[in-house]
């Protein structure tokens, strides 16, 4: 027998329709290359980007058609965000960070029938256009005054929409139409493209708004420092709509310390999202100047390990808590975050600390589970390590390819409906998961595995120590021994002795890395990532000036 309630479908539109009925005056302020500080409503919001579907059906587009975006966090790309795919197109984020043979690749395979860009990405994008198949139309997020010379036909994005009735009714369709898509920036092949849906999205946007996760509402501030051509910012800005939160988006400007101070202490953030070497910026900042973010109440870390060394500073010097948070691409991304729990509560302090320490619990609808090498499902009592597994209304069931679904990447995808992340993880009693490594990062050391993560994490609590990066170095005897790279905080001289002698009693003897290495960066990837590819190339072309101090 089957309920008898309403078929609607969970749609972007319908987030839209109610943001703009509930929260009209609610602000979105932005940072953007024309205004430091622009500040319009959700109304405006969303009458621009019912013109925005106005003006793209005027443009002869269909349902389904992939409409590429190259831009940082502002309002014209929220915009986008509804427009698009509240008229039932496809919102391709794109991610200029990444390598020209990529964008190529991705804009090619994605078939993109219009690229919005940034102003400052039209040197990026005239180098592709020769190489690209289908010319997109081109729109540049700007209006005629501040329009660049490009060598290419474009019109502005003020202009495109300037003409148009705001009069525009959401179409309705089948919730599981696809809504956007991002390519995940995987270091060996050709990116893979995820393609999110309505309904993955608008169920997404509830995980992410729950209370023990973003918790988010009207009286809350948001200023996601993760960028929306990134897994939609962590589903941020669909999220903040669905609740009414008020928007800070700091544009181009994610990596300058001071704007973000600004943006938090003048907006009055409460919750803000990045990855760790955000939090790093705006530590050492807040610490060198005296100023404060006391507005904040929680800022969630994710897309690479949090140390635990840089939680406990937060708390301890501006009263911030700061939360783990783990995804990725494939899994829209929220897949686990730390929250805390009666349960955990009464157990001892070390326990606590692990708890805190390890990339938190999955939310409802994610479910997790790890397994060894035949697939056997392993215990969850916080020993056992294996390949991590997901899956859940949000997570991908396989690549978007032009050829269909299933012809890229599909042995991730297992057969009884799990996704195989790559990562390698244990998970406690309580539901609380540990990231071991990337399966491809694990250092194997006379058949047992050392986790790159955990000696990172432990390097950065050194004084003398900005940045670091654990790789694997062949060994005659083990196969391979763990390198530390590490870039020195300024001013300080790194004493490799006295460094590995810190790991003493904080790791495994035997994990205690063997060598050290200083460099003046360690590279990374398109996402911000440390690159271990191309810090194992480094090593290899003998680019590392390795020093180890039992035989120095
Ligand atoms: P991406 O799809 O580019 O967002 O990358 C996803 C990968 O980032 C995951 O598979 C993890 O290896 C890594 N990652 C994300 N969040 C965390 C975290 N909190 N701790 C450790 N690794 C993480």
């Amino acid at each position: 027998m089957l309920g008898q309630m309403m078929d609607q479908p969970l749609l972007i539109s319908s987030i839209a329709r109610h943001a703009d009925r509930r929260f009209a005056d609610q602000e979105i302020v932005s940072f953007t290359v024309d205004n430091p500080r622009h500040r319009y409503t959700y109304r405006d919001a969303f009458s621009r980007a019912r013109k925005l579907a106005n003006a793209l059906a005027r443009h002869g587009v269909e349902q389904g058609d992939r409409i590429g975006t190259m831009a940082w966090n502002d309002y014209r790309h929220f915009e986008l965000y509804f427009g698009v795919s509240g008229s039932g197109l496809v919102c391709h984020t794109i991610n200029p960070r990444l390598f020209e043979d990529q964008l190529v690749f991705i804009i090619n395979d994605a078939s993109d029938k219009f690229l919005f860009l940034d102003p400052m990405f039209v040197g990026t994008v005239e180098a592709l256009l020769p190489r690209l198949d289908n010319a997109p139309q081109l729109v540049i997020l700007t209006d005629d005054g501040h329009m660049p010379e490009t060598s290419f036909d474009a019109v502005s994005y003020e202009a495109f929409i300037a003409d148009e009735s705001d009069d525009y009714d959401w179409p309705l369709f089948d919730e599981n139409t696809a809504s956007a898509l991002c390519y995940t920036s995987g270091t060996t092949g050709n990116p893979k493209g995820v393609l999110y849906s309505h309904r993955s999205t608008v169920l997404h946007s509830f995980g992410v708004s729950l209370p023990d996760v973003f918790d988010l509402s009207a009286k809350e501030v948001a200023m996601p420092i993760v960028p929306m051509f990134h897994v939609n910012a962590w589903g941020i800005p669909y999220a903040t709509a669905l609740t009414g939160t008020k928007l800070v988006f700091p544009g181009p400007k994610m990596g300058d310390p001071a704007v973000l101070q600004e943006l938090i202490e003048e907006e009055g953030v409460t919750n803000s999202a990045g990855v760790p070497t955000v939090w790093q910026g705006l530590i050492a900042y807040l610490d060198a100047t005296g100023k404060r973010i006391d507005s904040v109440k929680t800022l969630v870390g994710g897309g690479s390990a949090v140390p635990y060394s840089l939680m406990v500073a937060y708390e301890e010097r501006y009263g911030v808590d700061l939360v783990h948070a783990w995804g990725m691409s494939e899994t829209s991304p929220l897949g686990s975050m730390f929250h805390t729990s009666p349960a955990l509560e009464k157990l001892p302090e070390e326990e606590r600390q692990k708890a805190r320490a390890s990339q938190g619990a999955p939310p409802f609808g994610v479910e997790l589970r790890i397994v060894d090498d035949e697939g056997g499902v392993l215990p969850q009592d916080g020993e056992a390590v294996g390949a991590l597994q997901i899956r859940g209304p949000w997570i991908a069931s396989s690549y978007f390819s032009a050829d269909g679904p299933g012809t890229v990447g599909a042995d991730a995808f297992t057969a009884d409906g799990w996704f195989d992340t790559g990562d390698v993880a244990s998970i406690s009693p309580l539901g609380y998961m540990h990231i071991e490594d990337r399966a491809k990062d694990l250092i194997k050391s006379g058949g047992e595995w050392i986790s790159s993560i955990e000696l990172e994490n432990t390097a950065v609590g050194h004084p003398t120590v900005k940045q670091a990066a654990v790789i694997a170095m062949p060994d005659e005897k083990w196969q391979e021994r763990p390198l530390l790279v590490v870039v020195p905080e300024e001013g300080a001289t790194i004493d490799a002795a006295e460094l590995l002698g810190f790991f003493n009693g904080q790791v495994a003897k035997w994990w205690i890395p063997d060598a050290v290495a200083v460099t003046d960066a360690i590279p990374l990837t398109a996402t911000g990532k440390i690159s271990k590819l191309d810090l194992r190339k480094q090593l290899d072309a003998g680019k590392l000036t390795v020093q180890s101090p039992a035989t120095a």
